[in-house]
């Protein structure tokens, strides 16, 4: 039979440089993840055995996917993705089979990365307000884990804004014990998300990324993001009577001049 791509197994084209402000966090995730999945000898030759579990914890939008898929694509494994409340949302016994069939793939297709986003939804702590359903689903989650072989090029990532809400026995060595927090980013962070976001954009000569990363405060990446998508959308409303929508063209002058300005941002 052909070979089939297992169906959640991606190859992300995301990388380091499409982060910004992490600098401090992606060296971390480097030496926490990226080291051991490319280099499993290291570890074998040390005698210990490499993470299997990072939690990663910050608020939403801080970017914490985009570094999962950037860890996952610079360490040349394949990227899984697990949606906390989703995977909650099926049938009985459901949630716990699609967890046990991704593990499974996951394990395949290593080295590879399995992220799962959202846990506290799958994993809150049992006891307070659980019910059956939430109980089974974290049992098996540390089954899972604890399956793992030591020799499996696999490392599962999860992220939280709540990690005072997730199962403290997650948290045990051998699971999610290493963790990294992720703030909101400074003005430095933002200039450089700025950066990354106005990349392939004409901006005018009136725009000032400095100014709008100072301006910024409390914005966090995918603020900074919706901000430079809004932008482009006012950029586009402005030349829109230049268009003639009966051709069906965009004459070159007016595509080649288009610029996004000061104006277009702080909208
Ligand atoms: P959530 O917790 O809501 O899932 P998250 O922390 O996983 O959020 P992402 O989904 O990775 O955040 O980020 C959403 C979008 O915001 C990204 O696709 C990207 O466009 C932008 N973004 C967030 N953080 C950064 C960053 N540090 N550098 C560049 N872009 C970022």
């Amino acid at each position: 039979a052909e070979y089939q791509e297992p169906q959640d197994a991606r190859r992300t084209d995301v990388t380091y440089d499409d982060l910004g402000g992490l600098g401090d966090t992606i060296n971390q995730l480097r030496e926490m993840v990226e080291l051991p999945l490319r280099y499993p000898e290291l570890f074998q030759r040390l005698g210990v055995d490499p993470p299997r579990g990072v939690l990663l914890h910050g608020p939403p939008g801080t970017g914490k996917t985009r570094l999962a898929r950037a860890v996952a694509n610079e360490s040349d494994a394949q990227f899984f993705l697990i949606n906390g409340p989703e995977i909650m949302g099926s049938a009985y016994g459901e949630s716990e089979k699609r967890l046990r069939e991704i593990f499974e793939q996951a394990t395949k297709s290593a080295p590879s990365i399995l992220f799962i986003d959202e846990i506290d939804s799958i994993a809150p702590k049992r006891g307070q307000v659980t019910g059956e359903a939430e109980k089974r689903i974290v049992a098996q989650l540390l089954t899972l884990m604890d399956g793992l072989e030591p020799r499996t090029n696999l490392v599962v990532i999860a992220a939280t804004n709540r990690p005072d809400a997730i199962d403290e026995a997650l948290r045990r060595p051998g699971r999610f014990d290493r963790e990294i927090v992720i703030g909101v980013p400074d003005e430095k962070g933002r200039r450089e998300i700025l950066g990354i976001h106005t990349r392939g954009m004409p901006l005018g000569d009136d725009v000032d990324l400095d100014e709008l990363a100072r301006t910024t405060f409390g914005f966090v990446g995918a603020d900074m993001a919706a901000l430079t998508r809004e932008a482009a959308i006012e950029a586009v409303r402005r030349i829109m009577p230049k268009i003639d929508l009966e051709e069906g063209t965009i004459p070159p002058e007016v595509l080649e001049g288009v610029r996004v300005t000061r104006d277009d941002f702080l909208g």
